[in-house]
This record gives structure tokens, C-alpha cells and sequence, in this order.
């Protein structure tokens, strides 16, 4: 089954009750026993859920897994992965990261003896000085926020392999359109669902998807154990999200090219971070494990004034500010006062994140809209 099949019909089945053809939401926390362990294989909704295990079949048939995990956050999905570690062992993960991880690793991880490394990845050998006996875990996020920096999926798999150590990839911003990690040599691929693959902007979920039947055993037993699962009604509403996802992803990489475009020629507009670019330093690396560059892109102006950074954001009209990305509207955010605001300013500019820096997470609306309000709100 190719991928734009596969977003429709991917691990799903017809409801076996009455044929209905999206899995009706089952809206209960326990199944009725004929007999002790007399069951139709649903005992208790924090272990299995008709409606979730009907995701968590999409999400691994997208992802080309085999097994696939539903959480309640993105977060969720990610702190499941770092409690296959045990005090002593030790993460290399990228510097350049969404935040949320960043805070997970190191306000709660780090208390339990685990240990992070921050490092750039774009040169994927830098990770090699950091492996060691206890390293267990290489963490990548690729298109990385808000840089947009690339990094190299395969080759980080291939000292993963060396070493005997899991590759975990964020696969957020991408999103199984455009880059398969697990197709490229990835152990485990994470996803804040609440972004590309929920798609609407109304559910915070997050996904897991593994191939190695022992890796999973694994995960089942930490989402049971631990208990960060997600609803039946946010299951629904991401699986009705994937059904579009291929052709929402499509006019995303579609605005998104012209909007990188019309700012890279823009009097006003000093830097445009976007994959797509021949000059962006990972091109080629970006066009050999992604399909297409997508709608995120990130742009500094000219001069570097924060105050001036404000006023472009507050003159946008059709472009809301707010956090998060990947939903059908188009969005802008100001990480230097948002996202990155609690690192101190030399920390964050060492990374790109200066004051003029804008982020757009470009919709599906008409491109013409999209344009003319840039235009406006950059006069
Ligand atoms: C939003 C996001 C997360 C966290 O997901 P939540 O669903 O908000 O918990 C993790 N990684 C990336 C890249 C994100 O954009």
C-alpha cells in the first residue's frame, strides 16, 4: 500500500458490530467479563481502548513500523522512551531541540541519575566524542526548531548500530509525508501529535512507532505501567486528522515554498531558514531523506530590532501568533519572547535565536492571502 492509501486505510478495519466505517469512539474505562479472563480482549481502557488501538494501527502503518503507541502528549510519548534508561546511563541529544524535551531531560531525568549531552548534530561525527559505555540512547530532532537545521538520520543510525545504542527521532516537523526515520534506521519515531498528524489545532496527543517486537514489549509496558495514555475521543480526532494528512502536508510544502520565496526577496528581510533553499548548509542532506521541505519556516530582518520583530507579528492579521504549529491556519511566534525566552539571550543567540527572529507555521488558506499579509505587515 503506498503512503496517501495508507493515511486512509492503514491498520484500519471495519467495525465488527455494525460495519460502521470510522471506529465508533469507546467511551468506557472497563469491558464486561463472562468469567474471570472471559473477555473480547479489552479489560481495562489505561491498557487497550477499541479507538486507540485503532491510532495506534495508523500511526505505525504511516510511519512503516509495526507496532504503534498512543499517548496523552507528545511529552508523554517521549518521557516513555527516556524510562527505558536507568540511573547511570547517558542521552546524546541535539542542542538545537524543542524545549519541552530540553526541560524533561533536565528538570526531571537528570534528578534520576540519567545524563544528557547537548550537542550540534548537523556534523553528525560530533556525536562519536560523546559514546561511551553507558551511553544507551542518541536523541534527534530533525528539521530542528527554530533553526531548521538538518540532520542526518542515516548516518546517525549507523553509529547507533556500532555501538549498539537506540536512535529515537522526533519526527514532529516533518511528519512520516515527508521523512520515514524508521526507514532510515531509526529504533523508535516520536511525534507530538498535536501538530501535523492531529492537524487541526484541537488535541494535544503524542505517538511512538517501533519495528522490534521486544522494543515494544518494552514501551507497553511503560505506557501501562505508567499510565500516560490518551482518550477515545483525542484518539478519534487524530485518526480522522492522518485521513487528510498527505494532502494537507502537500499544500503546506506548497505555501510554504512560495512564502520562503517572497521573503528571501524581500528589501526587508535579512535571513530565511528554510530546508528547500540550495544555500541552506544540509540541502542536501534535507533533500535526500525528506521528500519535500514543508511549511515551517523561521526569518530574521534586516538591522535586527526586536521592536520592529513585534510590530511585523502584532500587523499580522491572517497569521495568528500562538505556540504550536502544523495546523490547517497559518501561525507566527517570536521565540526569543516565547519559546526561548527563559535561556539568556548570548545562550540563545550562539544558537540563531536573536531578537528579529520570526517563526511561521505555514497553513493550507490561500496563498495569495498568505502573501498579502506578509507583505502588509512587513511595510
Ligand atoms: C510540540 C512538540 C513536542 C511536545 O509535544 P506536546 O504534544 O506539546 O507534548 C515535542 N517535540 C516537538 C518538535 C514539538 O513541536
Amino acid at each position: 500500500m503506498k503512503f496517501n492509501t495508507k493515511v486512509i486505510h492503514g491498520g484500519q478495519e471495519y467495525d465488527k458490530a455494525y460495519g460502521a466505517v470510522m471506529p465508533p469512539i469507546y467511551q468506557t474505562s472497563t469491558y464486561a467479563q463472562t468469567t474471570p479472563g472471559g473477555h473480547k480482549g479489552y479489560e481495562y481502557s489505561r491498557t487497550h481502548n477499541p479507538t486507540r488501538n485503532a491510532l495506534e494501527n495508523a500511526f505505525s502503518s504511516i510511519e512503516n513500523g509495526h507496532y504503534g503507541l498512543a499517548f496523552g502528549s507528545g511529552l508523554a510519548a517521549i518521557d516513555a522512551i527516556i524510562k527505558l534508561l536507568k540511573p547511570g546511563d547517558e542521552v546524546v541529544s541535539t542542542n538545537d531541540l524543542y524545549g519541552g524535551s530540553f526541560r524533561l531531560f533536565t528538570k526531571i531525568f537528570e534528578r534520576f541519575g540519567i545524563k544528557f549531552h547537548f550537542i550540534g548534530m548537523q556534523s553528525v561525527s560530533n556525536i562519536k566524542a560523546y559514546v561511551n559505555d553507558n551511553t544507551k540512547l542518541i536523541w534527534v530532532e530533525t528539521p530542528t526548531n527554530p533553526m531548521m537545521n538538518i540532520i542526518d538520520i542515516k548516518a546517525a543510525s549507523a553509529i547507533a548500530k556500532k555501538h549498539n545504542i537506540l536512535l529515537a527521532v522526533d519526527n514532529t516537523f516533518a511528519t512520516p509525508y515527508l521523512q520515514k526515520p524508521l526507514d532510515l534506521g531509526a529504533d523508535i519515531v516520536m511525534h507530538s501529535a498535536t501538530k501535523y498528524l492531529g492537524g487541526h489545532s484541537d488535541v494535544v496527543m503524542g505517538a511512538l512507532v517501533v519495528k522490534d517486537k521486544s522494543l515494544a514489549d518494552r514501551l507497553y509496558f511503560i505506557q501501562n505501567a505508567s499510565g500516560a495514555i490518551c482518550g477515545p475521543q483525542d484518539s478519534f480526532l487524530v485518526l480522522r486528522g492522518i485521513k487528510t494528512l498527505h494532502v494537507r502536508m502537500q499544500r503546506h510544502c506548497e505555501n510554504g515554498k512560495a512564502i520562503a520565496k517572497f521573503l528571501a526577496n524581500h528589501p526587508k528581510i535579512e535571513n530565511v531558514y528554510w530546508p528547500g533553499f540550495e544555500a541552506h548548509p544540509n540541502h542536501i542532506i534535507a533533500k535526500n531523506q525528506m521528500t519535500d521541505f514543508g511549511g515551517m519556516i523561521s526569518f530574521t530582518t534586516k538591522g535586527n530590532n526586536y521592536e520592529e520583530a513585534i510590530k511585523i507579528i502584532e500587523n499580522l492579521k491572517v497569521f495568528t501568533l500562538a505556540e504550536s504549529l502544523g495546523g490547517v491556519e497559518s501561525l507566527c511566534g517570536h521565540p526569543a519572547s516565547m519559546t526561548h525566552a527563559s535561556i539568556p539571550k548570548e545562550e540563545r543567540e550562539k544558537t540563531g535565536v536573536v531578537d528579529s527572529l520570526i517563526r511561521l507555521s505555514v497553513g493550507i488558506e490561500d496563498i495569495d492571502d498568505l502573501v498579502a499579509d506578509l507583505k502588509q505587515a512587513l511595510k
